[in-house]
């Protein structure tokens, strides 16, 4: 197990980068705790992979080192680093049958057969595979062998840390949830050092101790789920996480008020931001709007019934606030809205710099 220090980390794939643009990870510089269970959420080409594949040692960064437990592992290889790593699609010996391909990474790090056989054994149970003991990979259906991976990723459970790059892709919904929960219950039994890539908010919130956000090669936050989603420090990250997303208002900020268009909105118990003045953003979920007769004046743009809720989409001098509203609730016939100051950001260059209530 170890404590996995990313120091001043960049990465660019193509020769003689010039710019930040030119690199797939621009700076990323953290220390993951020993046994920490880490989901990386951002979207779509944002550097997940990239980061992954050089804490296990597939790719060598440009600059930066990478240390386990204080020692630097950038030179070593991922058999070295002893990590186990799962990918996204199956990476499994077709010839071979469903237990020699768990029995493998273990033979090969020398195990005694009797401790194989029964590590093997105990991981084909908890992925519901134990009837496929003899089994040929080959011929089996793509979700199948992807539980395989999983199951070669799971049966050493003396690594430094166990990388999964988003392995759930391929699996059924419904084996997602089982197979979900037991990586918990495994992390909890072994304490392994666990990364979990994803772009889905839904998994990495209900899995993660710590979710780490990241947007165009940078981490922009790591934290709780909650306090992802009361705090995000990067107006990205209110806007990725939730569901809708964050609004994000653009006012002129004077004192403890926020203006936009003709509306006023008091931020009673911000601090005093002397450098605060001037143009900022006000971010604001969804849940922090009330939708009544009283408060500013908005018109409704849509109304999207999503089954437990209703995503309102208010407009209020041309700009877009979303609102959620329960059930039973119905839209009022002359629309206003009053934000709940206990949940306002204030954003200055899409970082956070204050907040109201
Ligand atoms: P993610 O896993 O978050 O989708 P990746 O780490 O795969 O993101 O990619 C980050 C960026 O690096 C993207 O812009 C992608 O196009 C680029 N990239 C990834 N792999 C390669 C590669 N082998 N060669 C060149 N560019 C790459
Ligand atoms: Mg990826």
């Amino acid at each position: 197990m170890a404590r996995i220090e990313l120091d001043h980390i960049r990465h660019a794939y193509g020769p003689n980068p010039k710019s930040d643009a030119d690199y797939a990870l621009k700076e990323v510089h953290h220390t993951w705790e020993d046994g920490g269970a880490y989901a990386l959420l951002g979207p779509s080409g944002c550097g997940k992979t990239t980061l992954l594949n050089i804490i296990s040692g597939l790719i060598h960064p440009s600059h930066g080192q990478i240390l386990f437990n204080g020692q630097d592992v950038t030179d070593l290889s991922t058999q070295e680093r002893n990590i186990a790593q799962v990918f996204q699609f199956p990476v499994i010996y077709d010839t071979m049958t469903v237990y020699d391909n768990l029995a493998f990474p273990l033979r090969n790090r020398g195990v005694a057969e009797a401790d194989v056989d029964r590590k093997v054994r105990e991981t084909l149970e908890m992925i519901d595979l134990a009837d496929w003991v003899n089994k040929k990979a080959r011929g089996l259906t793509a979700d199948q062998k992807q539980k395989i991976s999983l199951g070669r990723g799971l049966v050493r459970s003396d690594v430094n840390a166990i990388l999964f790059d988003e392995p759930l892709t391929v699996i059924d919904p419904h084996m997602k949830w089982i197979l979900r929960s037991q990586l918990k219950e495994l992390h909890r039994r072994f304490g392994f050092t666990m990364v979990y890539v994803t772009h889905d908010q839904t998994e990495a919130l209900t899995f993660a101790q710590k979710v780490v956000v990241m947007y165009e090669g940078e981490i922009v936050q790591i934290g709780t789920p909650s306090e992802l989603f009361e705090r995000p420090k990067h107006t990205f990250v209110g806007y990725f996480i939730g569901s809708p997303g964050m609004n994000v208002v653009p006012v002129e900020i004077e004192g403890k008020q926020a203006r936009f268009g003709g509306q006023t909105v008091d931020l009673p118990g911000a601090p005093d931001m002397p450098a605060a003045k001037g143009r900022m953003e006000l971010g604001i979920r969804p849940e922090y709007v009330r939708l009544g007769r009283e408060g500013m004046p908005v018109s409704i743009a849509k109304v999207e019934d999503i089954g437990r809720h209703k995503i309102v989409r208010t407009q209020l001098e041309g700009q877009e606030i979303a609102v959620i509203l329960a059930e039973d609730e119905d839209v009022p016939a002359d629309p206003h809205i009053v934000f709940d100051t206990k949940g306002i950001n204030v954003y200055a260059d899409s970082w956070r710099v204050a907040w109201g209530g």
